[in-house]
């Protein structure tokens, strides 16, 4: 679990706002739900036979001896939330959510025990055609933020319950027959959530399912028409994809359409955005059947992905625009109010004070980061007299409305 120090935060909020500016484009709602739920919601949501659920949740007993689970994902929570106040009945719905979730995994590079997601989930809709805006509204994110070269959309559709059902026996019967080829967690899985093996990091089990039976092979027509038209919405939308049938994803409630955003930049944490349709998971839940779609995206991961590529605009980082500092001491009341008559002035100009000793003040407020400088001084007359400094180059002796008039106009700049 990390700290976010100050020098960090700026780049979480600008990812944070670009994505904010992103789902306001395509009529998302945000929504909040509180970290901890009754555990019963995971268990029954993601399945028990699951990473998540078998080792990976943070999970307490309340002091009245309820247990409960610290979130390890949104969309358990959303279906939840939205069905507790009757917002899905017959209706559409378009949501957003962003915070941390909790997962007990080992900690590496681009996995934490404390992570934050973006999701995304709609409701209500059972077409091809909002699967296809859920996909071009993250591509629109990744064009935003400049990385739509740096990341591969990965395709898969997992069918009909019935048609899983029938590719889950053929999957079965071909591992059954190569058990010395898999590895312990697939021999654990073969009984109890064979879909999952397809998903082994293992190089040997990998090697064994070149030879295994297909899912796109087993899928229902409707599935199979659903499938043809997402594709050819993000075809004509210029959208690149691979169809990747062994995609499969760690949580038990999708059907038809599952995605991933991938990138090789990031070594083998490589996936930044994950999602897919969960048709059955409200009524699972207690619901009337719900058509559903959503993804989630990691935060850590685009933020390293990012950084790695230099992608953050320089000025993100900026802590401020304008460091004020007085040149002489007994100024510093004139001072703290020169500076709120300046952010009057220049609505959301950043300025930040100097406070305390004034020994190599010039060198200090020039040290400060700040693209804009200003030193004041008090003139004969008991007038204020400023410097200002943008990139070294000093303008002396404004008078306090000469500072107001070049300051607005460096900042309109
Ligand atoms: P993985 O295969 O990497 O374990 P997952 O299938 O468990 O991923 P999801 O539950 O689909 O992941 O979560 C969506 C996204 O959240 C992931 O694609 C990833 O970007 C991010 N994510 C998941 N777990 C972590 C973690 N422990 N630390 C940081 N980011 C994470
Ligand atoms: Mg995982």
């Amino acid at each position: 679990m990390n700290d976010i120090l100050p020098e960090q935060s700026p780049v979480w909020q600008y990812l944070e706002s670009t994505v904010n500016d992103v789902l306001s484009a395509y009529g998302y709602s945000e929504i909040r739900m509180p970290i901890v739920e009754q555990t019963n919601l995971f268990k029954r949501s993601i399945g028990e036979v699951t990473d998540i659920v078998e080792k990976e949740m943070y999970t307490f007993d309340d002091r009245n001896g309820e247990s409960l689970t610290l979130r390890p994902e949104g969309t358990a929570s959303c279906v939840r939330a939205a069905e507790e106040h009757g917002l899905l009945f017959n209706q559409m719905q378009r949501f957003w959510y962003q915070g941390p979730m909790f997962r007990y995994e080992r900690p590496q590079k681009g996995r934490y025990r404390q992570f934050h997601q973006i999701g995304v989930e709609t409701f209500g809709m059972g077409g091809s055609d909002i699967d296809a805006e859920v996909i071009l509204l993250s591509a629109r994110l990744w064009k935003r933020l400049g990385l739509l070269d740096s990341v591969t959309l990965q395709l898969n559709s997992l069918g009909s319950n019935e048609a899983r059902a029938e590719y889950k026996d053929a999957l079965v019967t071909f591992l059954s027959a190569h058990k010395a080829q898999l590895d312990e967690d697939s021999l654990r899985r073969l009984d109890s959530n064979p879909l999952r093996i397809l998903d082994s990091k293992d190089p040997q089990t990998q090697t064994l399912l070149n030879d295994a039976p297909v899912l796109s092979e087993y899928l229902d027509e409707e599935s199979r028409q659903h499938f043809s038209e997402l594709t050819s919405i993000l075809d004509s939308a210029g959208i690149a994809y691979e169809v990747n049938p062994r995609l499969v994803r760690g949580l038990d409630y999708y059907c038809k359409t599952v995605f991933e955003w991938v990138t090789d930049k990031l070594g083998a944490q490589g996936t930044v955005c994950a999602g897919g349709r969960y048709d059955g998971l409200v009524k699972q839940l207690g619901g009337r059947p719900t058509p559903a779609v959503g993804f989630a995206m990691g935060v850590e991961r685009l933020i390293l992905l990012l950084e790695t590529l230099e992608l953050i605009p320089e000025k993100v980082r900026l802590p401020f625009d304008l460091y004020v500092a007085a040149e002489e001491k007994g100024l510093q009341s004139k001072i703290v109010l020169l500076a709120d008559r300046l952010r009057d002035e220049c609505e959301g100009l950043r300025v930040r004070v100097h406070c305390g000793g004034l020994k190599n003040i010039k060198q200090k407020a020039q040290q400060s980061g700040a693209p804009l400088v200003l030193l004041v001084k008090e003139s004969d007359n008991q007038q204020l007299c400023g410097t200002i400094w943008h990139q070294d180059e000093p303008v002396f002796d404004l008078t306090e409305a000469q500072m107001l008039a070049a300051i607005t106009e460096y900042y309109r700049a």
